[in-house]
């Protein structure tokens, strides 16, 4: 069995999976891979599955599975699995990061400091206690930024039409989200119904200076909606880890619009998770192995 590893891993997985096979991260062997390793660099489209005739398994490192054409797959009869659960915690602190920056103006105070300046009385800050935060999107993720904004004394609400109950947020309808929230959170997957559901129609019912979060995926959010409610103070500020693309066109307008907060897409890049997603990597071989025996 060949396993091409085609995207960046824990270093110490291919000898991990030496076991299972021969282990290659030469993309020139792809059309020899019996097994893909992609994170999200890799995009599986029909031209790419095309070049893979030996492919059985495709483990997406990660949870998103948009850069994945899944329906081909299918049809090829490729098993695709992601590693779920593994990157939650990794990408809920980061979401708690930047949700936490913005009241305690972190980047600015941290910047003026650097510039030479003392800036103790213009740095008023404002607290995350007693504030609500909404959550769109409350599955693992989301569930665990839910509790560590409970245990800094967050009232946590959520939209998410596919759950019935949640341990920590009270569930409520979306357009009563962005009427309570003080600062909202994205944790959905990147489908048909959630590309755009930030644009100006829905930032409108928000909160005035209301603090947007998004580490799912940046096409929930349109840029220039965004930055226009950025522009009229509309949204006091948002903090993002993802983008259109990866990296972001120049052009983006988040890039020069004020009160932003940015980071490369490094929500699930943690030592501890790279570890976390290669342990589910080895139990999902082990199940095809067996599988296939
Ligand atoms: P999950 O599947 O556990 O949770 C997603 C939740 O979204 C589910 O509960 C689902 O019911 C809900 N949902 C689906 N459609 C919805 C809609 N239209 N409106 C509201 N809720 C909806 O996934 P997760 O592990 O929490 O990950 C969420 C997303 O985070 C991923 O799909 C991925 O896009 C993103 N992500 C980003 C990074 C990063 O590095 N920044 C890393 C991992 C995942």
């Amino acid at each position: 069995m060949v396993i091409l590893i085609s995207d960046a891993f824990d270093d110490k997985l291919p000898k991990r999976l030496e076991r299972f096979g021969e282990v290659t991260d030469d993309p020139a062997r792809l059309a020899e891979a019996d097994v893909v390793l992609v994170r999200s660099k890799t995009k599986c489209t029909k031209e790419w599955i095309d070049s893979a005739p030996n492919l059985k398994l495709i483990i997406r490192g990660g949870v998103g599975l948009d850069n994945i054409d899944l329906g081909y797959a299918k049809e090829k009869g490729i098993a695709v699995h992601n590693t779920a659960s593994a990157s939650a915690i990794a990408v809920a602190e980061m979401a708690f990061a930047l949700m936490v920056a913005v009241p305690t103006r972190l980047v600015e105070a941290h910047q003026s400091m650097k510039e030479g300046r003392w800036a103790k009385k213009e740095m008023k800050r404002t607290e995350l206690y007693g504030k609500t935060l909404g959550l769109i999107g409350a599955g693992n993720i989301g569930t665990e930024l839910a509790r560590r904004a409970a245990a800094f004394g967050m009232t946590v609400i959520a939209f998410d039409p596919i759950i019935t109950s949640h341990e920590i947020a009270e569930l409520v309808p979306f357009d009563e989200l962005l009427a309570r929230a003080d600062f909202i959170s994205l944790h959905v997957p990147l489908t048909e119904k959630t590309r755009g559901m930030i644009d100006s129609e829905s930032i409108a019912k928000m909160k005035d200076g209301v603090v947007v979060v998004n580490t799912a995926r940046g096409q929930c959010v349109v840029e220039e909606d965004m930055a226009a409610a950025l522009e009229s103070g509309k949204v006091r500020a948002y903090a993002t880890d993802v983008w259109y693309s990866d990296p972001p066109e120049p052009t983006s307008p988040i890039l020069s619009a004020p009160n932003v907060i940015m980071t490369p897409h490094i929500g699930a890049s943690t030592k501890e998770n790279m570890g976390r997603i290669g342990d589910v990597v080895v139990e999902l071989l082990e199940d095809f192995t067996k599988r296939t025996a």
